[in-house]
């Protein structure tokens, strides 16, 4: 059996390890952190469980393919409730917008902002469906190895409707004028790390995944599915090991042949970086083994990094949803804080998840599980104090726009941001959502999931293909997957 190394157990990590096994491959998951799960840790304190990282549960139905593979269905390993609403935006303290689950109530929200918007966003919505299915079917699954991967009469002339060279916020307000409704659907662009004017208008399928197939949440929390992905990898069994910090990839004859791990050499046929990208080629390899040089790296364009606090509160909130969005700030001034003159933001949009709202196992009883996060630009200085100042500017808005005493009940108090991303997983830059989803850096664009140096060595996580969030770092491990099968299966 070849003898397969992952380094790095995050999503994209255990997908690629649980997939190998499945084949027959002899793999041993490397993990430097106490836990896996990667960005999707857990944090328990006094009571209160928090999921460090992503929060929102949406694509379900790639959760579905991937338990599928291995002979399950998501509700063999957690209880999956959709949420609705599926989350509140506050425009002002007079102006929350709770957007429904339900798609004629979503339509009717649309009419009461501008009349006879529903027309336009059927229309809206059944291109997004389209970009969806295509992209879902014909192109999120490809290694993106070479364009020739794409030139085939179908996919050609579907790429045409897929909208690759229009903006989503061209796209977006050829359908619609009002400024509330336009930001409402410009928002799950925030997950794809770019402005929206320089977000390929594709993207709008990502407003498919919001309205349509809807927010989800498995109770008990985010890590559950981390919990679920670690059950199927031990059953196929994957050797998962913990407290792991893989200081070399050892390279003979063009050809990776062991990891050096806390100074123990592992021998490996083949090895996959599931860790940050740049950390795995600037850090483990000799410079000649590299794909990439600093100066591309530092190029790249970067999604945000983000300041985030983990809060207990002594008491239930009023007015809060499960996920809540503050868009009492202008959303242009905010993102161009973080892409183009990189600094903290004057006036953060923020959002915040409240997940005692759906699950009382998360806070203890009466009390309430808060997280807050504003994204943040890359590599920006990053200290108590900055954090603090924040956590204060947060807190006054969240006290104003839902009229109650919050800060005073605080009992529970830890933040997160650049420094840590870049402690805890060798993040480059201390980026949280990897590389910004411009066209620039799309499919055949982004770093790719081979070395070309290196025979048998392979990437994989969310700066390869597709991109960044759950979803996608799961699929880029069952891609790299099946790429290694191609080639070492007999
Ligand atoms: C705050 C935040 C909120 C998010 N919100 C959402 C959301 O709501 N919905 C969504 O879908 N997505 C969300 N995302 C994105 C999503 O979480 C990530 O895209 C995904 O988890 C990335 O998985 P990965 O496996 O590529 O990388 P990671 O999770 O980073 O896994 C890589 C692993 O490699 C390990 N590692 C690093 N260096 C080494 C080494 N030298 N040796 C051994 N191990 C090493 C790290 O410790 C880590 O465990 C969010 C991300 C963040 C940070």
């Amino acid at each position: 059996m070849k003898k397969v190394i992952v380094i790095g157990g995050g999503f994209a990590g255990l997908a690629a390890a649980s997939s190998l096994a499945k084949k027959g491959f002899d793999v041993t998951l490397l993990e430097k952190n106490c836990d896996i799960g990667g960005r999707a840790r857990k944090l328990t304190i006094s009571g209160f469980t928090f999921d460090m990282g992503p929060s929102w549960y949406w694509m379900p139905d790639v959760f579905e393919n991937y338990f599928k593979e291995f002979g399950s269905v998501v509700s063999d390993h957690y209880n999956l409730i959709r949420l609705d609403p599926s989350y509140a935006v506050f425009f002002s303290k007079e102006e929350v917008m709770r957007v429904p689950a339900n798609l004629n109530e979503f339509y009717a929200l649309f009419e009461k902002y501008e009349p006879g918007s529903s027309v336009q966003l059927r229309k809206f919505l059944a291109d997004a469906e389209y970009k969806y299915n295509i992209s879902m079917s014909d192109f999120v699954n490809k290694p993106s190895l070479s364009l020739l991967e794409f030139m085939d009469f179908r996919i050609l002339s579907a790429a045409v409707r897929m909208d690759l060279f229009k903006s989503i916020s061209k796209c977006i307000k050829n359908h619609f004028t009002n400024t509330k409704l336009i930001s409402l659907l410009e928002f799950p662009v925030l997950f794809l790390g770019a402005k929206p004017n320089e977000t390929p208008a594709l993207y709008s399928m990502m407003n498919y995944a919001d309205i349509v197939l809807g927010t989800w949440y498995p109770m008990g929390g985010m890590h559950k599915i981390v919990e679920a992905m670690e059950n199927i990898a031990k059953k196929q069994g994957v050797k998962i090991k913990t407290f792991e910090r893989v200081e070399k990839i050892n390279i003979v004859d063009g050809k990776a042949v062991s990891v050096v791990s806390n100074g123990v050499v592992i021998p490996a046929d083949i090895v996959i970086g599931a860790a940050d990208y740049h950390h795995v080629e600037q850090n483990l390899l000799e410079e000649k083994y590299r794909n990439y040089n600093e100066e591309y790296w530092k190029s790249r364009k970067m999604a945000p990094s983000c300041l985030m606090y983990y809060i207990g509160i002594d008491k239930k909130l009023e007015g809060l949803e499960h996920h809540n969005l503050f868009f009492d700030a202008p959303f242009d001034i905010h993102a161009e804080e973080i892409y183009d003159r990189p600094q903290w933001p004057s006036n953060p949009l923020f959002y915040a998840t409240c997940a005692s709202k759906t699950d009382d196992s998360v806070a203890p009883a009466g009390k309430e599980n808060l997280v807050l996060l504003i994204p943040i630009a890359v590599d920006i200085e990053d200290t108590e104090e900055i954090r603090e100042k924040y956590f204060n500017i947060m807190m006054d808005r969240l006290e104003h726009l839902t009229g109650q005493s919050i800060k005073q009940h605080v009992v529970v108090k830890m933040s997160y941001a650049i420094n840590n991303f870049k402690e805890d997983y060798n993040s480059f830059g201390g980026n949280a959502y990897g590389l910004a989803n411009i066209l620039k850096q799309t499919a055949v664009f982004k770093p790719k999931l081979i070395n070309k140096k290196v025979s048998n060595l392979y990437y994989a996580g969310q700066l390869t293909v597709p991109g960044p969030g759950v979803p996608p770092a799961i699929i880029s491990g069952q891609v790299v997957a099946k790429e290694i099968s191609k080639k070492f299966s007999n």
